[in-house]
C-alpha cells in the first residue's frame, strides 16, 4: 500500500484490506510464475495469463476470506521482494475502461486518503510512481483490471 501518505494508525483501525469477499476475488493480486513456485503446493491457485492467482477456499460459511499472507497483528508476512506489486500501489489501482482506456483510479472506500489527500497521491504519481506503475504493467498486464464503480479515476 502507499505507506508514503497512509497513516498505519488509520489502516490499523479500518482493516479493511487484505481480506476478499467472494466477490470481489478478481481483485486479489497475482503471482509471476517463479514467485508462485515458491508459495506452498497447498494453496490453490488459478492462471491469468502467464500469471497465478490465490484461490481462497470460499464456503458458505466463509463469504470471506483473508489473503493466506495476512497476519491479523501485524499485516502482510511477505517480504518486500516477494509483495505482488499491486498490493504496494494499493488503495491506487491501475485500471481499464470499456473503451480500452487505461488510467489510474483511487478506490473510494479507504479513509486513509480521503478528498483532500488527492494533491498527495498526485505528487507521487508525478514523482515516478506513474513511470513504475505503467512499466510494471508491461511486464505484468494482469495489474490492470476492469474499471469497477466503487473506484474514482484520478488520472
Ligand atoms: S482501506 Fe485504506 S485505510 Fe483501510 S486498511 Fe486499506 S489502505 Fe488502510
Ligand atoms: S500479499 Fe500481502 S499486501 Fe497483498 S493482499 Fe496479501 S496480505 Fe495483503
Amino acid at each position: 500500500m502507499l505507506s508514503a501518505i497512509l497513516s498505519g494508525r488509520t489502516c490499523a483501525v479500518c482493516r479493511n484490506c487484505c481480506i476478499f469477499e467472494e466477490q470481489s476475488a478478481w481483485e486479489l493480486p497475482t503471482f509471476s510464475a517463479e514467485a508462485a513456485s515458491r508459495l506452498p503446493e497447498s494453496y490453490r491457485k488459478t492462471k491469468d495469463g502467464a500469471r497465478y492467482r490465490i484461490t481462497l477456499p470460499y464456503d458458505e460459511t466463509h463469504a470471506a476470506q483473508p489473503c493466506p499472507f495476512l497476519d491479523n497483528r501485524t499485516g502482510c508476512t511477505l517480504p518486500p521482494d516477494e509483495k505482488p506489486f499491486a498490493c504496494s500501489l494499493w488503495p491506487v489501482r491501475l485500471m481499464r475502461d470499456e473503451s480500452g482506456e487505461v488510467f489510474f483510479a483511487l478506490y473510494c472506500g479507504c479513509p486513509g486518503i480521503p478528498a483532500e489527500k488527492l494533491p498527495a497521491v498526485h505528487e507521487l504519481l508525478d514523482g515516478g510512481l506513474r513511470a513504475r506503475a505503467l512499466a510494471e504493467a508491461e511486464r505484468d498486464p494482469s495489474l490492470i483490471l476492469p474499471y469497477h464503480s466503487n473506484y474514482i479515476r484520478i488520472g
